[in-house]
């Protein structure tokens, strides 16, 4: 990225907002994407960038996407995201994340933080010390606690919709799933997929978590890298990145691309090569919204509240029909179809923003 107002135009963004403490050895980024739908809310990083230009771009990129999971989830948030630029295993964490509770609080309530990478429960509860605008928290607190069954209940219903649109019916049972990444969501996909009657082939480079699993449950279990090979209904990649690419893309053997891992997709065009393989490929950031979704339905009504938050996130399964409809329509592929079906939503509801109260 050469210019950050380039980028802010092409994307659109409202803010970036820079914030540094000398003594503390502090730098932190804020990016606001796009408010017109809510307060702009994502979860702070802990990372240690090149540079500072590629800290910025992250905090850009990440708070766009952040805009997209909410307006296609049917959530009225805006997209934000904010970066500490450091070692993420830095130990003198209160001074680091009370400081950032601080800024945070200035911009009151324009944007709400959370967990992500490299940060934890612990480093939000610093935050709340501060501010009142964190949402990722511990029960005890008033936050939702641990969200990844709920992430991993949405994918499952995002399942179901892929199913239906295969085989006519969301029926689980029976249908074989591979399950790449056996870490918080993993474990409890393949959890609630066993209660569904799958048939499960396992993975993950950890062979203590794939021991776990496997003891506990009847599936099978293929090396890391044979996982793409597995002949499978449904591949369910929920580890890293990237793993639909040139190299990957020949070898699946699967009806359906449906997980939990962010930015799946290597490349866009690699979206369109699933679609010409007649692959259907579940968009990420709408089968894996399912704990952001539960955690932040808490805003605005103060109190967690587990029937209507596992309510909303089981709507993924009409979101992702919306997606299928709208890639029909269009004649596009279903990763853009989400783009659309997120924008369409800002578009309209911007419409309706413009008639001032009386
Ligand atoms: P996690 O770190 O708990 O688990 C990831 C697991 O993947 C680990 O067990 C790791 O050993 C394994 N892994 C890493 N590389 C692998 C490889 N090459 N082959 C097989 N396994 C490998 O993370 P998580 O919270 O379970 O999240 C999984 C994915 O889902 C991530 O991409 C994350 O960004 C995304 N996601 C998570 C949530 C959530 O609620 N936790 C929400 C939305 C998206």
């Amino acid at each position: 990225m050469d210019s950050i107002f380039e980028h802010m135009e092409r994307y659109d963004h409202e803010h970036v907002f820079i914030c540094q403490d000398r003594s503390l050895n502090f730098k932190a980024i804020i990016a606001i994407h796009d408010t017109t739908l809510g307060p702009a809310t994502g979860g702070c990083r802990m990372w240690r960038y090149e540079n500072e230009m590629a800290a910025i771009e992250d905090a850009l990129r990440l708070s766009r996407g952040m805009s997209y999971k909410y307006a296609a989830a049917g959530v009225n948030l805006g997209g934000g995201k904010a970066v500490i630029i450091d070692d993420p295993r830095r130990k003198d964490r209160e001074p680091i994340f009370r400081l950032l509770g601080r800024f945070i609080n200035r911009l009151g309530g324009k944007y709400i933080t959370g967990e992500d990478v490299g940060t934890t429960l612990k480093d939000m509860e610093y935050i709340r010390m501060e501010t009142e605008h964190v949402v990722t928290l511990p029960t005890y607190l008033g936050g939702a606690g641990d969200i990844a069954p709920m992430t991993a209940f949405g994918v499952i219903r995002a399942m179901m919709a892929c199913c239906n649109r295969i085989y006519g019916s969301d029926d689980i049972d029976g249908k074989t799933v591979a399950v790449q990444g056996l870490g918080a969501v993993g474990h409890n996909i393949v959890e609630q997929l066993h209660e569904l009657g799958a048939r499960l082939v396992v993975t993950d480079i950890d062979r203590e978590k794939v021991e776990a699993v496997v003891s506990k449950y009847d599936v099978q279990r293929a090396a890391p890298e044979a996982i793409y090979d597995v002949n499978s209904d449904i591949f369910c990649p929920c580890a890293l990145g990237g793993i639909i690419n040139d190299e990957t893309l020949n070898r699946l053997q699967c009806r359906i691309i449906c997980g939990s891992a962010n930015n799946q997709l290597k490349k866009e065009r690699h979206g369109q090569l699933l679609e010409d393989k007649g692959l259907l490929y579940a968009p990420d950031y709408i089968a894996n919204a399912g704990g952001t979704i539960y955690d932040t339905d808490r805003l605005g009504t103060g109190a967690v509240n587990h029937e209507r938050g596992r309510e909303k996130v089981s709507r993924i399964y009409e979101n992702l029909k919306r997606v299928f409809e709208i890639a029909d329509r269009d004649n596009i592929p279903t990763f853009q179809a989400a783009d659309r079906m997120a924008e369409e939503r800002i578009r309209k509801v911007a419409e309706v923003k413009k008639y001032a109260d009386g």
